[in-house]
């Protein structure tokens, strides 16, 4: 008897065919008094009701500024009150929400804004680690630049004017969010409302959340993780997303839960190892959590054990995705036996399809590997001005292809065995060597380099480059890892840099990453201890 193909389909359920500004109207009808934001570290909190007149000022605001319908605008960001208000208040301007990451820096930054033509930028000045507004200065700013937390977020309010009426509909773009490329550059993400609602839905179908749930959010708004598998499930629910701090901090983490009991926690897997970690751990209780989402990374299974047992979680779950896919594709659901929650990434979310392909773009039986590949209401609408991007992503039948490689059982749950492309992940951050190897080639002591990551039982993997200097040019560790600083983010600076002459190379004269790795891996016990040693001091989180 020949073997079942590598293909299932998630439960249909009814999408949502509204968009997102209709849908907060919606909650603030049904849920007006139940609490929809807590952001611990600003001290506020928001009922639906409130949550929705503010984001009608905000759009009010936005249109003030001369803001048309389509038009783009950008959030660079930590979490706050405002990048959820900015969020809901776009889409009711009809505007496009770009989502910039906070830890991109100038050369970064740059690109988005002339890439995406933001119109305006929202920014804080400044945190306890970034001068955002000295990193502003060396790019062409847009038209308008609003500061957070200062009085030109008030007069932006102030100076507000009636929302010019616009069609708009569920297939809208609403937001772009940007993925680090393969060819060099991020490559923004087209998303629409009906995108990012319905995965809302469909995870909060998965986790069984409704309006009674808190939701803890510490990871990054400007991350799918945050503004759509927090905002998008939070408001498909009416359940409270509670932020804990502007960056991830296990302790701001673990206190919000001890405080603000939430029903369920997120987190990559290296965000739930520092708060089991933290030395303070035993003194909160975790009593009040019942679910969670782990995702970005595989986890491993001691994590989930503890996270189990000592977090009061039993029903943690596995989500896995991409910015491409709204983000979830598949996930385990809250009953699931250990085992497969642990062993494998779920199953297919609701109205949803996924196959597993050869290289040919054959679908595989079940039990071979192959190229994780999904399909339905969650496809991006396109990687944004790059339509040959978009082709080589998404086929002719409407097949997003994932560049993750998995392998199908007989229930339709699937193991991750890989990335097929490039990509290292480094504490949930994704990094494309080739993004970093075009940066430091700009370096004008560089000759060649080849940038490749390596295990780290802490962040999941650590970044390394092979550097060749050019000739008579000294260059030290320390020298390239300051050149990198303010111009890109930091996640991005290798942990460790090795000085070559060369490369290992294929007949055909390509670089051989994985020689460079197995040489990483092992190589003398002195280099690998001093790798694991600059990564554990250097790492932040
Ligand atoms: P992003 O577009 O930033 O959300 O990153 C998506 C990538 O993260 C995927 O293509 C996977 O390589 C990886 N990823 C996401 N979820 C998981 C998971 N649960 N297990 C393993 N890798 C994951």
């Amino acid at each position: 008897m020949s073997v079942p193909l590598s293909y299932s389909k998630g439960p249909a359920a009814p999408l949502l065919e509204i968009t997102i500004a209709e849908a907060l109207t919606d909650a603030a009808t049904r849920y007006a008094d139940r609490e929809a934001l807590v952001v611990c570290h600003q001290q506020i909190r928001l009922t639906w009701a409130d949550l929705d007149r503010e984001a009608t000022r905000v759009a009010r605001g936005l249109a003030g500024l001369g803001l048309a319908p389509g038009d783009r605008v950008g959030v660079w960001a930590t979490n706050c009150v405002e990048w959820v208000l900015l969020q809901y208040g776009t889409a009711r301007a009809g505007l496009v929400l770009v989502n910039v990451n906070p830890a991109y820096r100038s050369h970064e930054l740059s690109f988005v804004l002339r890439q995406s033509r933001i119109r305006a930028l929202f920014l804080h000045a400044a945190d306890r680690r970034t001068d955002y507004r000295k990193i502003l200065r060396d790019c062409t700013p847009p038209g308008h630049v609003v500061w957070l937390g200062d009085p030109s977020w008030e007069r932006m309010l102030a100076g507000g004017s009636a929302i010019p009426a616009f069609p708009s509909g569920p297939h809208d773009v609403v937001n772009i969010q940007y993925t680090s490329g393969t060819t060099g550059s991020p490559k923004g993400v087209l998303l629409t409302n009906r995108n990012l609602l319905n995965n809302g839905l469909m995870i909060a179908q998965r986790l069984g959340a409704d309006e009674r749930d808190r939701i803890c959010v510490p990871v990054p708004m400007y991350h799918c993780f945050g503004c759509v598998i927090g905002s998008m499930t939070s408001l498909t629910t009416g359940a409270a997303m509670i932020l804990p701090g502007a960056t991830f901090s296990a302790l701001a983490t673990i206190e919000a839960v001890h405080r603000e009991k939430p029903t369920v926690l997120y987190g990559v897997p290296t965000m739930f190892i520092a708060e089991l970690d933290h030395p303070a751990f035993d003194q909160f209780s975790f009593d009040s959590l019942r679910s969670g989402i782990m995702a970005g990374a595989p986890c491993p299974r001691d994590v989930m054990n503890r996270v189990r047992e000592k977090m009061h979680c039993a029903g943690v779950t596995i989500a896995y995705g991409q910015t491409e896919s709204s983000p979830v594709v598949t996930m385990s659901g809250t009953a699931d036996p250990v085992d497969l929650r642990v062993a494998t990434i779920g199953s297919a979310m609701g109205n949803t399809e996924v196959k597993i392909v050869n290289g040919a773009g054959e679908t595989v039986p079940q039990g071979e590997a192959g190229e994780i590949c999904a399909r339905g209401y969650l496809v991006m609408k396109g990687y944004d001005e790059d339509p040959e991007a978009t082709a080589k992503t998404i086929d002719p039948e409407g097949w997003l292809h994932t560049g993750d490689l998995g392998v199908m059982r007989d229930d339709g749950y699937i193991t991750f065995t890989g990335r097929a492309k490039d990509m290292i992940i480094r504490g949930g951050e994704n990094i494309y060597p080739r993004e970093v190897e075009d940066f430091l080639r700009t370096h004008p002591g560089v000759a060649d380099v080849y940038v490749i990551g390596i295990p780290d039982h802490r962040l999941g993997e650590i970044v390394v480059a092979w550097v060749k200097p050019r000739v008579g040019v000294e260059l030290t560790e320390g020298g390239i890892r300051d050149f990198c600083r303010d111009q890109i983010a930091y996640f991005k600076i290798p942990q460790h840099v090795r000085f070559v002459d060369s490369f290992p190379l294929t007949v055909t004269g390509k670089v051989r990453k994985v020689e460079m790795r197995r040489i990483e891996m092992e190589g003398p016990d002195e280099l690998r201890a001093s790798i694991i040693e600059s990564s554990a001091s250097r790492a932040g989180c």
